[in-house]
């Protein structure tokens, strides 16, 4: 058997990046790592956590907390997006951070934070499993 030749960091973003792309309703760890190697592309645990943090590092993707797993970010959004997620169907949706959501790193500033992440998540109940989807 050949040996396969060891993936660039760079290429392993890239996968799992397009990994949690083709996925809408997001990916937990271990979801993406079953994803990867069903399609006979295997990463490595420790590979798979690296690459993510790189990839939320870059704004490439988002982690949910209050559900354990990854989303892709939509493109021109920043790190304090707000995260919408669905408890019926665990859909998520970003939105842009605005009113006094966006201040907060402002305020962690003035308190002489760095660095400082911003995480508001809402939990609720999407307009298609309340039954008040458009159409
Ligand atoms: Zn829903």
């Amino acid at each position: 058997m050949a040996r396969r030749r060891r993936r660039t960091s760079r290429e392993v973003d890239d996968l799992v990046a397009r990994a949690i792309r083709s996925a809408p309703d997001g990916l937990t760890a271990y979801g993406l790592m079953a994803r990867l190697e069903k399609r006979q592309q295997p990463i490595a645990p420790t590979q798979t956590y690296r690459a993510l943090r790189r990839l939320i590092e870059r704004g490439v993707v988002r982690r949910i907390e209050s559900l354990n797993a990854y989303v892709g970010t939509a493109p021109g959004m920043g790190h304090d997006a707000v995260s919408l997620f669905c408890r019926s169907c665990r859909r998520s949706l970003p939105v842009e951070a605005a009113g006094p959501v966006a201040l907060l790193p402002t305020a962690a500033a003035e308190h002489g934070f760095r660095s400082v992440r911003i995480i508001v998540e809402i939990a609720g109940t999407c307009p298609d499993c309340s039954g008040q989807g458009g159409g």
